[in-house]
């Protein structure tokens, strides 16, 4: 089967023999799978033993059933699993990383975490897998109907995180340097944009900081009401030193997490199939396996969102 495969720090398509499913997994037919920042992190961390990544996929079975893979499985019997953190779980396998995911024509998955789409269309799914992290990060901030809430950073999770928020209720204000990410998010429904040298009318209740570094979320911290939530969902290469201080005097609540569990998929794919969330208006550049090896090994900023299909012709 075609695939692409990082090898040592080489990002390349080729032919690979067709994975087999062990006992309790499934083969599924890759239809789409999405490209990120963790693919890009694999790529230039470099891959030994050679890794098939993507962990946004979804396709169909054998019997034509449509599902996407939540991709990180948990052991199980841990006390991070036990608690409900099975996407933290120190024996936790997640597909596309520290096993063989979807940038390929068949990818095999743990049966438990294989999720049957429902009514969202195949070509949306790939946007499922971030947007049940948007909604794990959502559900951590423990927002409620009604809060102004802040989100930094309108690249896609920025913008699912936007939406997650919204169908919960939620006004929501994002804030992003560039004027024409300023207007995107403006077109992909935010109640209000702003510029981070903007003021804003009044403090919001909590934050989302999708943008990496410092800045970000320093400017959340300073920017959201006495007593507010902050939710750090970018992180940041090389840690981002914060003053406590601030946390401190202004009695705020700084939470965080990173990934999603089997729940926030199904949730995913119930709020995106009843219509609750529209994926249709996330902007996306299609491309074939080989156009996804070249956007991995050379990562450029004018794609927002980019997809993969087997099945493309399109480079
Ligand atoms: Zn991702
Ligand atoms: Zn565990």
């Amino acid at each position: 089967m075609r695939a692409v495969r990082v090898t040592g720090r080489t990002v390349e398509a080729g032919d690979l023999p067709e994975p087999l499913p062990g006992a309790d997994e499934l083969l599924i037919r890759v239809g789409y799978v999405g490209v990120c920042g963790t693919d890009r992190k694999l790529a230039q961390r470099g891959a030994n033993p050679p890794r098939v990544p993507g962990h946004e996929v979804v396709g169909l079975l054998d019997d034509g059933t449509a599902v996407g893979v939540h991709p990180d499985v948990g052991c199980g019997r841990c006390a991070a699993c036990a608690a409900g953190y099975d996407n933290r779980c120190a024996d936790r396998v997640t597909v596309g990383l520290s096993r063989d995911g979807g940038l390929a024509e068949l990818v095999a998955a743990p049966a438990g975490h294989v999720v049957p789409l429902g009514g969202v269309e195949v070509a949306n799914g790939p946007l499922l897998e971030p947007l049940a992290c948007c909604l794990h990060a959502v559900g951590r901030l423990g927002v409620v109907a009604g809060d102004d809430v802040l989100v930094v950073g309108a690249g896609p999770m920025g913008v699912l995180c936007m939406w997650a928020l919204q169908a919960g209720g939620s006004r929501v204000t994002v804030v992003q340097r560039s004027a024409a990410r300023r207007a995107l998010a403006e077109r992909l429904g935010a109640d209000a944009v702003l510029g981070p040298e903007d003021a804003l009318n009044h403090a919001p209740a909590a934050a989302i900081v999708t943008a990496p570094g410092e800045e970000p979320l320093d400017y959340a911290l300073r920017a959201v009401a006495t007593g507010g939530r902050v939710h750090a969902f970018a992180g940041t290469p090389g840690g981002a030193c914060l003053d406590a201080n601030t946390v401190h005097y202004r009695h705020l609540t700084l939470v965080g997490s990173t990934g999603s569990t089997l729940a926030d998929y199904r949730k995913a794919v119930e709020l995106a199939g009843a219509g609750a969330i529209d994926l249709d208006r996330m902007p996306r550049t299609i491309v074939s396996l080989d156009g996804a090896a070249r956007g991995l090994a050379e990562p450029t900023s004018d794609v927002f969102k980019l997809i993969a299909t087997p099945g493309s012709e399109t480079e």
